[in-house]
Parts: structure tokens; C-alpha cells; sequence
């Protein structure tokens, strides 16, 4: 079941493929749902202001995509289930950044140590803490890396008209269209510049444009495209996604990303660990708290 997906070289790397596929907030809800317990189809619907046909079509490309099994209902895979660091990174980032939710988001307690907690971005080779901008990580690139591949083609994606739940807004906002996500990318990497950026995405003036000024209207960039404190607490989520992306996909000519952690030089994965304690968080270890 740990077995990753090998994606055909050339093609949209396993960034791609994981925005694709999670950068919608209907499909990242379900998974919410589904970590909580949901099973059935009359759970989500019971959980979620969903349509029929919108959880039929999300549910059978998450099947598809090997993240639940279908039996008796729907069980989450160890891919689907691994999504939950991510889960817990957008919980975290969500709660302290964004005000405008449709529901209060719901406090976290970690089980071992029993104290409300923030998840911490962690090497899991050495269990050092790792910041968007403290230069700590090594790398970029790798050989099935480029900005083309990283990038969701536009017809894998569904129409997104309707998959405006509330619930995780401006992350939905930032990872849930293809070109936010990849400026935020870039951002990532160090990018600041109109042109540069452009480059990077090989898009329209305008396009590009429209994209930054929504970042800037989210409080994610300043006026001059630099990351803000708010972006810059974005980064667990890319990392966690990077991560779950690369553990599940595999392209045939390489990683997309590969980092070092410069302090310890191992290949840096991310992981997360508990802000009150400093263990590792599990993910049975995550309690929401009413
Ligand atoms: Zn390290
Ligand atoms: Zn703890």
C-alpha cells in the first residue's frame, strides 16, 4: 500500500499532479471529514453544504487517485490519510491568519502532552525548526522540476465555480487556482520581481498581474512582492504538501524538489511536532478541541 505512482517523464511532475488533485477546498474538506470519521455518502452530505453531484464526482476522483477504497462506503488509504499534516498546517494557518470563516474553527489539543498546541515545521532528520527565510534549506529544482511541470494542466482541473464552501478560504484562494499557486511558489524561492515572475510562469502581463493583486489583497505579499509575515507563516502547508506530493508520486526522471537541510546536511522531509511539548506530532495524536 506505501507503493508511490510513477508519473511518465516529461510530463506534470508530482507538484502537478498533488495540486491538481488537493488544490480544490470541496476535496480537501472531504479528507477533513473523512480524518474525523465520515465513511458514507450521507456523512459528507450530513457534514458538508454539498451538492450530490459535487461529492459523487470528488469522491470517485480521490478513488481514483488511490486515496480512499471503496467497500462498505469509503475508507481512506495511508495516501488519503496522510493528508492530514497538511490538514492540520492549513487548521493551524487558517485559525491565526484568516478571520472570515463560515464556522468557528474548532481549538487543537495534542494527546500526549494534553496542552493546546501549534504544529512546528520541523527537519525530521534532526528535529530543528525550519523557516521560510531563515536559508536553512538547500536546493530547489530537481530533474523533473520546472515551473511548466509544476503547474496543474488546465484540463485535469474541474470547473471551481461552485467549490466556494468558506471553510478554508484563503488557502483555497492560494493553492485552489493554478497560477496563485504557482506565484506563491515562487515567492517561496525567492521570486519579487513582475518580471521575474512572469518568467517564472510564462503567463499574460495581465494574468499575472490580476494573480499578484489578489496575493497583495490577502495580506500574503507587500507592495513590492515580498512575502509578508503572513505569507511566510504559509510555509508548513507548502512544505507539507511538497511532501505528501513527492512520498506519492514519482516521476520517472526524478524528484521535482530536492532540499537539504543545511544544519544537519541530511535530504530535508518535513514533519511536524508539537509547539507546547517539541515531540513529534502523530496524526492520531491531533485532538479538535469544541
Ligand atoms: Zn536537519
Ligand atoms: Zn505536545
Amino acid at each position: 500500500m506505501l507503493e508511490a505512482t510513477e508519473l511518465p517523464a516529461g510530463q506534470g511532475n508530482a507538484i502537478g499532479v498533488t495540486l491538481g488533485l488537493l488544490g480544490d477546498e470541496w476535496s480537501l474538506l472531504i479528507l477533513r471529514e473523512a480524518l474525523l470519521g465520515a465513511s458514507r455518502f450521507v456523512d459528507w452530505r450530513a457534514r458538508l453544504p454539498i451538492s450530490n453531484a459535487v461529492l459523487t464526482a470528488r469522491l470517485n476522483r480521490l478513488t481514483e487517485a488511490g486515496l480512499f477504497v471503496r467497500g462498505n462506503g469509503y475508507r481512506l488509504t495511508e495516501r488519503g490519510a496522510d493528508v492530514w499534516a497538511i490538514l492540520l498546517s492549513i487548521w493551524a494557518w487558517e485559525d491565526r491568519w484568516v478571520s472570515s470563516h463560515v464556522e468557528r474553527l474548532p481549538g487543537r489539543v495534542h494527546r500526549l502532552c494534553g496542552k493546546p498546541f501549534d504544529p512546528v515545521l520541523v527537519c525530521s532528520a534532526c528535529d530543528t525548526p525550519v523557516l521560510a527565510n531563515d536559508r536553512s534549506l538547500e536546493g530547489g529544482f530537481g530533474p523533473s522540476g520546472s515551473w511548466e511541470r509544476c503547474v496543474p494542466a488546465a484540463a485535469t482541473r474541474r470547473r471551481s465555480a461552485g467549490a466556494e464552501a468558506g471553510f478554508f478560504p484563503e488557502t483555497n484562494a492560494l493553492i485552489g487556482n493554478r497560477w496563485s499557486a504557482a506565484l506563491v511558489g515562487a515567492a517561496f524561492q525567492g521570486v519579487h520581481r513582475f518580471s521575474d515572475f512572469q518568467r517564472c510562469l510564462n503567463s499574460s502581463p495581465t494574468m499575472v498581474a490580476d494573480r499578484l493583486r489578489t496575493l497583495h489583497t490577502l495580506g500574503v505579499l507587500t507592495d513590492d512582492y515580498r512575502l509578508t509575515a503572513k505569507g511566510v507563516a504559509f510555509f508548513p502547508v507548502v512544505m507539507c504538501l511538497v511532501g505528501w506530493a513527492q512520498r506519492w508520486y514519482r516521476a520517472a526522471d526524478g524528484p521535482a524538489l530536492v532540499y537539504r537541510h543545511a544544519p544537519c546536511g541530511a535530504d530535508f522531509v518535513a514533519a511536524l511536532d508539537c509547539s507546547s511539548c517539541g515531540d513529534r506530532l502523530a496524526r492520531k495524536d491531533v485532538l479538535p478541541t469544541s
